[in-house]
């Protein structure tokens, strides 16, 4: 009984690794098989050759043979960064060459009307193939789309690359009462997962920032400036609220996520 139990939570932590970063449930696999049970501290090596091959791979392989298979690491700099360390860590920060091009640009726009801010970005896609969903994200399966982060203004009202949520997803800009309220229709609808990433936050670190009209107005007008970005995706009451209009920008529709928290934009 007790090794039924062991394997099947081996099963389901190789699962959660591979759902997670795509390739920790391979390298964790190895790593059970090379270590074998017998050897002294056998569950001590196991670890230490899960982690040495987890990051030798994500941040010395990955970025050199994921360009093959079409998709590359977004090039991080003064004008680009990821929220928090884990995407990197998981593998969540692949797109095309296409999109890494336009993420550069968007951001070198940005930087220019507000200098110093930079163009923060949440998860990405995973490095190998098509089809394979970036969860909770359904539609990143093809290095095509992106998220990232509004811009906000402290209390000193300055514009900051400060955000809300550790996580960049679930601190939410909501309708005001005398705006449209799409989170209220999609719910009315049974469309229970519309709010879901509020669980997802992984906590909240600055909760004075206020949502920086102007500079996410800048920000939405240098993604749709892109001749290569198709498709914009933020609240309607945002949308509204911030006042640009533009035929990129849609609603997503209720099976996804809400979008007051963050951009979603894709090729
Ligand atoms: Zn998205």
């Amino acid at each position: 009984m007790k090794k039924v139990f062991k394997i099947i939570l081996k099963i389901l932590i190789l699962i959660l690794l591979t759902l997670l970063t795509q390739i920790g449930g391979i390298i964790y696999l190895v790593s059970e098989i090379i270590i074998y049970k017998k050897t002294k501290h056998h569950r001590l090596r196991k670890s230490g050759v899960f982690i040495i091959l987890y990051f030798g791979i994500t941040f010395l392989l990955i970025p050199i043979v994921a360009p093959i298979f079409g998709r590359e690491k977004i090039k991080n700099n003064d004008f680009i960064a990821a929220q928090t360390i884990f995407t990197t860590v998981c593998n969540r920060n692949y797109v095309t060459p296409q999109l890494n091009k336009a993420l550069q640009n968007i951001a070198k726009t940005l930087n220019n009307k507000h200098q110093g801010i930079k163009l923060i970005y949440l998860d990405a896609n995973f490095p190998f193939i098509d089809g394979f969903p970036l969860l909770p994200h359904l539609s990143h399966n093809d290095g095509k789309k992106i998220d990232i982060s509004f811009i906000y203004v402290n209390k000193e009202s300055n514009i900051t690359n400060k955000k809300p949520a550790i996580l960049g997803y679930g601190v939410y800009d909501g309708p005001n009462s005398n705006e449209y309220d799409q989170i209220k229709v999609c719910k009315e609808k049974g469309y229970w997962q519309y709010d879901f990433p509020k669980y997802l936050t992984l906590g909240i670190i600055n909760n004075e920032l206020k949502l920086s009209k102007k500079a996410t107005k800048d920000l939405l007008l240098a993604i749709v400036k892109e001749k290569q970005i198709r498709k914009v995706f933020i609240e309607p009451h945002l949308r509204n609220r911030i006042g640009i209009q533009s035929p990129k920008i849609r609603f997503h529709g209720c099976q996804a996520v809400r979008h007051d928290d963050h951009i979603h934009f894709q090729l």
